[in-house]
């Protein structure tokens, strides 16, 4: 008999949750709570309809300790799996702590008035969930959460050292809007703007933002512009796979998002410094957000494609000298809507959420710690990936990423 508590009720929760219930076996009970809980009703009527499995719902700040610890004890979970925003992560982690429960989400911290994407924030409660004896999943989602498992199983069954590395983020999707994002838009604009940063020799090397793209074949999408930039796991990965020389993050956008994203910021709107609008403080993100389409709702006008993998070069497990290898998923977003409601972005990342959360439930991965997805064992993780609607193919490629 397993508890578990999901905080936040958005496009990446509503596909985790339907996933939870479909996987009744490992997650006997499950609370949603999110701020407004009419959200989380609307997500139990659909888990309802699709899977016949009732899930209890609540009302809750994330960032209010007190009332996250109350309702902790409420609802009997032994795991908080948190899909609500970056900025909720430490009160969610220290409401955890305090309640004596696991942790386990899909974003880094941010800091709210700074577009800061790293990970010494979470890090710092390595002790404190160690001393509780308390397990604490950093990024237990598609990217970061399955690409640093993708390594670390490359790593243990292909290769004995990474010298290089690329993750390479395709969405092959349409939806037919102007301009949409695929998950929460500020989140989404923040990382997007951020400058490029790639790891080489020992530094990081800093560029402006959507500046630097290569045209790739991606396996069942086809040829798409993919932009260099930078993504929290390149900071996990250096640090936990201690030989690479160069890894970098590289994600598709299509000429129409790069053009609204250049005329947005060219006229402040991406902006999160407070701006005073008609006597009131606002963060023109913040209000830009409010008005573009919210990613929940785009499921039912997506078609096409995502492939989303990693392409990592060094020695061979086997004497045989320098392999590469491209090891990827390949998902449709028609697919996942017809079987949870969602698009293929929310999919990817709450699959991979439902996963993580099955390896704490069943205890596979219970080491007391903070840890980042490649530190821990890939294989029943891996195995999972495939049963629960995101397969995954790896091959040899004839030599190391030329672009
Ligand atoms: P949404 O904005 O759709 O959902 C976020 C949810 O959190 C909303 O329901 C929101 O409430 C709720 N929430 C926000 N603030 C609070 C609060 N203070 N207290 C309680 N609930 C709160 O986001 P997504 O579903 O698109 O993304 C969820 C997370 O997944 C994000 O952290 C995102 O960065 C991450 N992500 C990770 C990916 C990966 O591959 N690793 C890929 C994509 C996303 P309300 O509905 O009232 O606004």
């Amino acid at each position: 008999m397993s508890k578990t508590l999901v905080i936040g009720a958005g496009g990446v929760s509503s596909a985790a949750v339907h996933k939870m219930a479909m996987n009744s076996d490992i997650f006997s009970e499950v609370t949603l709570a999110s701020r407004r809980k009419f959200k989380c009703d609307d997500i139990a009527k659909s888990v309802k309809a699709k899977t016949g499995v009732e899930i209890k719902t609540a009302e809750v700040d994330a960032m209010d300790v007190a009332a996250v610890v109350a309702l902790i004890k409420q609802s009997g979970a032994t795991l908080l799996v948190n899909l609500a925003l970056p900025y909720q992560d430490l009160k969610l982690m220290d409401a955890c702590l305090e309640a004596g429960i696991n942790y386990l989400d899909t974003a880094n911290y941010e800091p709210e008035d700074e577009a800061k994407f790293e990970y010494h924030w979470q890090w710092a409660y390595q002790e404190r969930f160690k001393k509780a004896g308390l397990t604490a999943i950093l990024g237990s989602g598609f990217d970061p959460g399955v690409t640093s498992v993708f390594a670390t199983w490359l790593k243990k069954h292909k290769l004995d050292t990474i010298r290089q590395i690329d993750v390479l983020d395709c969405n092959g999707g349409d939806n037919g809007k102007a301009f949409a994002t695929n998950f929460n838009p500020e989140i989404n604009i923040r990382e997007v703007t951020a400058d490029a940063r790639h790891w080489e020799k020992g530094d990081w090397v800093t560029s402006p933002a959507m500046t630097h793209k290569v045209a790739f074949d991606f396996p069942g999408v086809g040829e798409k512009n993919m932009y260099l930039m930078y993504h929290e796991e390149l900071e996990s990965m250096k640090t936990h796979f201690s030989e690479i020389e160069r890894a970098r993050f590289w994600m598709t956008f299509g000429d129409a998002y790069i053009n609204h994203v250049r005329v947005l910021e060219g006229i402040g709107m991406t902006s999160i410094e407070p701006v005073m609008h008609e006597g009131h403080e606002i963060i023109p993100l913040q209000f830009l957000k409010s008005v573009l389409p919210d990613p929940s709702d785009l499921g039912e006008l997506t078609t096409g494609k995502t492939c989303i993998g990693d392409i990592a070069t060094g020695q061979a497990k086997d004497g045989s000298g320098e392999k590469t290898y491209y090891i990827y998923n390949i998902c449709d977003h028609e697919e996942c809507y017809a079987e949870v409601g969602s698009q293929a972005v929310s999919y990817t990342t709450g699959v991979p959420a439902m996963i993580g959360a099955a390896m704490v439930v069943k205890g596979i991965w219970n080491e007391p710690g903070v840890w980042n997805m490649e530190q821990l064992d890939p294989d029943a993780f891996m195995d999972m990936l495939n049963e629960h609607g995101l397969p995954w193919q790896v091959h040899e490629l004839d030599g190391p990423v030329q672009f």
